[in-house]
C-alpha cells in the first residue's frame, strides 16, 4: 500500500487545481465515455477488472450514469467508448481483457440503457486511445465527425482508466483540436470525480513477474495532473445551468 504520505508529497508537488464547470444549451458541449465495460468496472469479470468492490470505480459509474441521463434528458450528443479486443489481437502490455463479443466488453448494467438513445454514438475500439480507435479503413474518423457533426465546443471526459484510455484520449483530443482537426471544439474538460484508475499495490505488484506498480489514488491524481498540463481543463463538480434545452 502506497503511504499517505506519499500522495501527500505528490499532492503538493504536483498540485491539480480543480476548478467547476457549469454547463449550459448555449455552448454546444459533447459528454465523452471511455471504457465504462465490465471488464474494467465490474467485480470479477475479467483480467483488468476489479478484483473486491471498489469505491473509486463505483463513485466513477454513479457520476458517469447521473451525468449521461442529464444529457439524454437534454438530447446532448454523447459518444461511448467501449474497450473491445479479437481474442488474436493482444494489447500487451495488458493481458486478455474485453474480448468482443464477451460481456467483459460491454457497458456496465447501469450504463446499458445508452444502447437504445438516439443521441448516443457507442465506438468499439480495440486499442488503448479512443482517438486512434475511431480510425476507420478509409483513414476517417467516427470522433472527428462527431465532433463535427455536432458541432461540439466543449468536451465532457469521464471514465476509466484516468490514467491510461481517459489521459491518452484526452491528450490526442487536444493535439487534434491545435491543429485544427476538431474545429469548432474549444475545450476539453475532465471530471475527475466521474473517473477512475485500477490498483496494484506496490506489495502485490512486486510478486508479478514484470508488473508496474500503479496505486490507484496516486496514479488517478498523476492522470488528472498530465490531463491538465497538456491543457485540459480538470473539473471536481459539473452543474447545469437552468435556462433552456
Ligand atoms: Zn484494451
Amino acid at each position: 500500500m502506497v503511504s499517505v504520505k506519499a500522495i501527500d508529497v505528490v499532492k503538493n508537488e504536483l498540485p491539480v487545481d480543480e476548478e467547476s464547470v457549469v454547463l449550459s444549451g448555449d455552448v454546444r458541449t459533447g459528454l465523452v465515455l471511455v471504457d465504462i465495460v465490465n471488464g474494467f468496472c465490474t467485480v470479477g469479470a475479467g483480467n483488468l477488472a476489479p478484483r473486491a468492490p471498489d469505491k473509486q470505480i463505483s463513485r466513477m459509474v454513479d457520476e458517469s450514469t447521473k451525468l449521461a441521463r442529464l444529457f439524454c434528458e437534454k438530447e446532448w450528443p454523447v459518444f461511448a467508448f467501449l474497450d473491445s479486443h479479437h481474442p488474436d489481437t493482444p494489447e500487451p502490455p495488458y493481458p486478455p481483457h474485453c474480448i468482443t463479443g464477451t460481456d467483459e466488453s460491454n457497458l456496465v448494467p447501469a450504463l446499458q440503457w445508452l444502447e437504445n438513445e438516439s443521441n448516443v454514438t457507442l465506438r468499439r475500439k480495440d486499442c488503448i486511445d479512443g482517438f486512434l480507435g475511431s480510425v476507420e479503413k478509409d483513414g476517417s474518423n467516427v470522433f472527428v465527425d462527431w465532433v463535427k457533426k455536432h458541432k461540439i465546443e466543449v468536451l465532457l471526459v469521464v471514465g476509466i482508466c484516468t490514467d491510461v484510455c481517459v489521459l491518452d484520449f484526452t491528450c490526442s483530443a487536444l493535439s487534434a483540436r491545435n491543429r485544427g482537426f476538431l474545429t469548432p471544439l474549444k475545450d476539453v474538460i475532465v471530471y475527475s470525480r466521474a473517473c477512475a484508475t485500477f490498483d496494484l499495490p506496490l506489495n502485490v505488484a512486486k510478486n508479478i513477474p514484470g508488473a508496474l506498480a500503479h496505486p490507484q489514488e496516486l496514479m488517478h491524481h498523476v492522470g488528472l495532473y498530465m490531463a491538465k498540463s497538456r491543457g485540459a481543463k480538470v473539473v471536481s463538480e459539473v452543474s447545469f445551468a437552468s435556462s433552456k434545452k
